[in-house]
């Protein structure tokens, strides 16, 4: 049987990794700072999120959630400490799409109307939300011709007031657009969708699955902007590379038996990941380093005149170039062994490391990347 032929790959086939390093199968070192799209949060291979996964093997792996799973509680109880969202309720699955999948559901079930706004250049996952974060309308299925989604331009505040009517059941937005090339909301804008989703009973869902989890030098990239959302997506650095996802939910929103479910969802291993997870962000004080060494980078990277723009907070980075980046990004990978990320925005490379990056290692990516842009200038 062949794979189905969807993603286009690099003839690199990595064996072992460790912190921020890959090794390929003939040994050759690379530099990793992309993690696998911002799931490598806490380092590949963190001793100790090995040991308490391991540990957690050799009890029980898995058992369906008809039982108690305490570890579920335990990883409720410190995510809501960490976020700063103590009173919210956890529902546990699988990925980012599966998490915002559940949040346009409650958010449907709780208001009784289908109806969602969405961003031009956002991407929430391969949902029956259309991909807007493409510029091929190839990929997008004829189901999306159906669909209720409304999409409005981002960081455009003078439209809101016209499409956030009491028709309107959900808003989903990224607290930072990753895949459309790391754009960040304005705060005005952001204030201005939380008031008219007060006002008319529509429920915000914060996709937080690619800037979450201490990435943008805060819990939540939203929190930047002293704005409190409704449902709160999450899932790539919340288990460092093992599958799990969750939604954050208001207490105003009511669970009912039977709402949601999943069979995966909050099994042993996922929590013991996540749980590992939180316990290495919180010790190690990686939300603090995702802040200094993420301001290091984009400080450094400003001062190259062959840069557009470059947009991020802490360690999610976008840097923007006024021609295609592919050549950039391979010249950091082939001749420098540095991987980093693309976007749908052609001109955009996407720096998403682990948040314990060491400050050598972002030099070593610095002296590299003007090493590139000297080559290209010649
Ligand atoms: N939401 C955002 C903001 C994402 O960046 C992604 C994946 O890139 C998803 C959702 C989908 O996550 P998954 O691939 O785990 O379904």
């Amino acid at each position: 049987m062949n794979l189905f032929d969807v993603y286009p790959l690099f003839d690199i086939v990595p064996e072992k990794a460790e912190g921020s390093w890959l090794w390929d199968k003939n040994g050759i070192k690379y530099l990793d700072l992309y993690g696998g799209h911002a799931v490598i949060s806490v380092g590949h291979s963190h001793p100790y999120y090995v040991e308490k996964l391991e540990q957690q093997l050799h009890k029980i792996s898995f058992y369906s959630n008809s039982i108690k799973i305490t570890l579920q509680l335990d990883l409720a109880e410190k995510l809501g400490s960490l976020s700063g969202y103590p009173d919210y309720s956890l529902f546990l699955c699988n990925s980012g799409a599966e998490a915002n999948e559940n949040a346009l559901k409650l958010a449907s079930f709780h208001t009784g109307r289908k109806k969602i706004i969405a961003f031009s250049k956002s991407f929430h996952g391969r949902t029956s939300l259309a991909v807007a974060a493409t510029d091929d309308p190839s990929i997008l299925s004829p189901m999306n011709e159906n669909s209720n989604v409304i999409f409005l331009p981002f960081n455009d505040e003078s439209i809101l007031e016209k499409h956030l009517t009491t028709e309107i059941g959900a808003v989903i937005i990224e607290g930072i657009q990753g895949v459309g090339g790391v754009n960040i909301p304005e705060k005005s804008f952001l204030h201005k969708l939380n008031e008219l989703c007060k006002k008319n009973g529509i429920i915000l869902i914060l996709d937080e699955v690619q800037s979450g989890y201490g990435r943008s030098g805060k819990f939540f990239a939203h929190q930047h902007h002293e704005i409190k959302a409704d449902i709160i997506t999450i899932a790539k650095g919340m288990g460092n590379g093992f599958p799990v996802a969750g939604v954050l939910i208001n207490p105003e929103i009511k669970a009912k038996h039977g709402m949601l479910g999943t069979t995966f969802g909050g099994n042993y291993l996922a929590c013991a990941a996540a749980i590992a997870v939180l316990e290495i962000i919180k010790n190690e004080h990686l939300i603090s380093n995702a802040n200094v060494i993420g301001n290091y980078i984009v400080t450094e990277i400003r001062k190259h005149k062959l840069v557009k723009e470059v947009r991020g907070l802490g360690l999610m980075i976008g840097v923007e170039f006024d021609f295609p980046s592919a050549e950039i990004r391979n010249k950091l990978l082939f001749d420098h062994k540095i991987f980093t990320g693309s976007s749908s925005n052609k001109n955009t490379i996407r720096i998403l490391p682990a948040l314990n990056l060491k400050l050598e290692e972002a030099d070593l990516f610095l002296t590299a990347f003007k090493s590139c842009l000297e080559d290209i200038k010649k």
